[in-house]
């Protein structure tokens, strides 16, 4: 839960003006939450770099990464090599657009939980989900892609997709926050984070790109 939510809900003592205000309000974006070593500074080169530009292109037109200052809320990633953990994803405080730079990814090398650490190469900061990205590459072996990105209408149409969806709202960019989505991802390549978002893997970009496709195209009211 946000802080400002806290403190609202601290200040108000009816359950129905809580309702009111705070339906569907999700937290603040304030940076990332892990700690980061950068072991160089170079630009991101990849042979597939070009097909994760494109997608990041296509979750700004359907509106699936919505803008905040200085940015855009989604991140989508793709691993380096089959059997290793690496993955090149986008950076934070980066607006997914047409024409992305290289210098708007960062490889992610490693993360270590014991001391929230995780460790990259690029220009920038990676993405504050990287550790959500992180602990589903190190799990599901088959997966190749991971697009997470947030959704109004997915959000609205959450119970006709009929898909898995996380219990709470949890804080973006934690373990906890992670190993919750992690939990349902065992069950289905296609999730729900509540009041938050959704998560799509795929063995190919291709894959998880058309199957976010898929479910936005169910969101339409049932005649
Ligand atoms: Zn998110």
């Amino acid at each position: 839960m946000s802080k400002l939510k806290t403190i609202i809900q601290i200040i108000s003592n009816k359950d129905y003006f809580y309702t009111f205000l705070f339906f569907d309000m999700a937290e603040i974006y304030k940076g990332v939450k892990f700690n980061y070593k950068n072991i160089g500074k170079t630009i991101i080169e990849h042979s597939l770099l070009y097909e994760l530009k494109y997608w990041c292109a296509v979750f700004n037109h359907k509106n699936l990464a919505p803008p905040y200052p200085g940015g855009s809320s989604g991140n989508l990633s793709f691993r380096i090599k089959s059997n290793e953990n690496n993955f090149i994803i986008t950076t934070s405080h980066t607006a997914l657009r047409d024409n992305m730079s290289d210098a708007d990814f960062t490889e992610v090398t490693n993360y270590r939980i014991n001391q929230n650490l995780i460790t990259g190469k690029g220009e920038k900061i990676p993405s504050s989900e990287s550790i959500m990205h992180f602990l589903i590459y190190k799990s599901r072996k088959e997966i190749n892609a991971i697009f997470h990105g947030h959704s109004s209408e997915i959000l609205k149409y959450t119970e006709q997709l009929n898909v898995p969806i996380t219990k709470k709202e949890l804080s973006y960019g934690t373990v906890e926050f992670a190993k919750d989505a992690l939990n349902l991802l065992h069950k289905s390549d296609f999730i729900i984070l509540k009041n938050h978002g959704f998560v799509s893997l795929g063995k190919t970009m291709q894959d998880a790109g058309k199957q976010t496709d898929f479910f936005l195209n169910k969101c339409k009211p049932i005649k």
